[in-house]
């Protein structure tokens, strides 16, 4: 079986209402797909994270490259591809063009051998996991405690027994939302907040010491992801968990986060970190130095799909016990037109728990329709 080529596909969809995190409004979400057809009529699907414009082209780059390779040999291609960009992509843009890449071969080497992408690593070790709501985004009307606390009730309705606030707008502001937030939810349900590194680390002690008392599950992205001593400072100073990631790269960028005992969670994007070959690969590493790992997901159906294989194998969050404390999808609850109408099924949690696709490679079917009526610039 031969590679016959490889196609990004850039989608974007307008949204009803423009939301806001920390660092930038939203008025319109996008996906930069990668499509990867083969001779023997297997076609993988992957998924990039970042922007599509710059993905796009790095993926139709480093995709010439596969042209007649086959397509089975993920691991060789993965050092291959790195290592022909070594010298300007170690991170960024092309180790995120070179995740997409790698799932779409995961999802042709399963559909091949017949399997579940998990089963290929030896899972599944559970069948399910939970997931918890990322949402709490601010707008652009509205007292931000009263929607938030209305928003996250409707998520703990809905079954989620986690959910995820954005910080990052003012200390008081955040706390504020935070306690209106856990005031809703109730003392049974986990609350964490995201600052998406809003702060530095005078700012992000003072509010982590304000949240103490609200029992956080974990605060994310408190400062710049290069500010490693910050990390540091932070889990001194602080008794919440403290999580990041999602703006690391490949195993060498998480060696060093965890040899500087940055990180309680680490949460890396398989869409973005280096695909499931590399984020296998920093959460095997994770367990040697006894982080969590809980990755970042913020994508398409696709994006979902590759978490889920994933999820099915790593350890659980802690040691193997009786109670079991199985890792989590992050699962996006803002409006995105694009992420179940790519697929044919939805895949989507049901009580705050979502089943792992059992179907071959990543388990999910493509609208290609759908691709057509979500195209860029159509
Ligand atoms: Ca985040």
């Amino acid at each position: 079986m031969k590679i016959t080529r490889v196609t990004p596909h850039h989608l974007s969809a307008r949204l009803s209402q423009p939301f806001a995190y920390s660092r930038s409004w939203y008025d319109r979400r996008e996906a930069l797909l990668v499509e990867v057809e083969t001779d023997a009529g297997l076609i993988g699907w992957g998924e990039c994270y970042g922007p599509p414009r710059l993905t796009g082209p790095a993926v139709a780059v480093l995709g010439e490259r596969l042209e007649g390779a086959d397509p089975l040999a993920v691991e060789a291609h993965w050092r291959t591809l790195y290592a022909a960009f070594r010298d300007h992509g170690q991170k960024g843009v092309l180790i995120e063009a070179l995740s997409g890449i790698d799932i779409a071969l995961w999802d042709i080497r399963g559909k091949a051998l017949g399997v579940p992408i998990h089963r290929l690593w030896g899972g599944p070790v559970r069948q399910s996991v939970p997931a918890y709501a990322t949402g709490l985004y601010r707008r652009r009307e509205g007292d931000p405690p009263r929607y938030l606390a209305e928003e996250a009730a409707g998520y703990v309705a809905s079954g989620f027994r986690a959910v995820k606030l954005k910080v990052g707008f003012g200390i008081e502001d955040d706390l504020a939302a935070a306690r209106a937030v856990c005031e809703a939810i109730g003392p049974d349900i986990g609350l964490m907040v995201d600052a998406n590194h809003a702060y530095d680390v005078v700012a992000a002690i003072r509010l982590g010491r304000g949240l103490e008392p609200l029992d956080i599950g974990w605060f994310e992205e408190p400062v710049p992801p290069e500010d490693i001593a910050g990390y540091q400072r932070l889990r001194a100073a602080l008794s919440i968990p403290i999580a990041g990631g999602e703006c690391e790269y490949t195993r060498h960028g998480f060696r060093a986060l965890f040899v500087a005992g940055a990180l309680d969670i680490a949460q890396p994007d398989i869409c973005a970190a280096g695909g499931l070959t590399e984020v296998k690969k920093i959460a095997d590493m994770a367990e040697a130095f006894g982080v969590r790992v809980i990755p970042h997901c913020w994508g398409t159906g696709i994006a979902i799909a590759a978490a889920l294989q994933l999820l099915a194998v790593l350890p659980p969050l802690t040691p193997p016990a009786l109670a079991d404390s199985p890792p989590w999808l992050e699962f996006d609850c803002t409006e995105h037109p694009l992420r179940q109408a790519i697929l044919t099924a939805p895949l989507r949690p049901e009580g705050g728990v979502i089943r792992i696709p059992e179907g071959l490679g990543l388990g999910i079917e493509i609208d290609r329709a759908a691709l057509a009526r979500f195209r860029e610039g159509r």
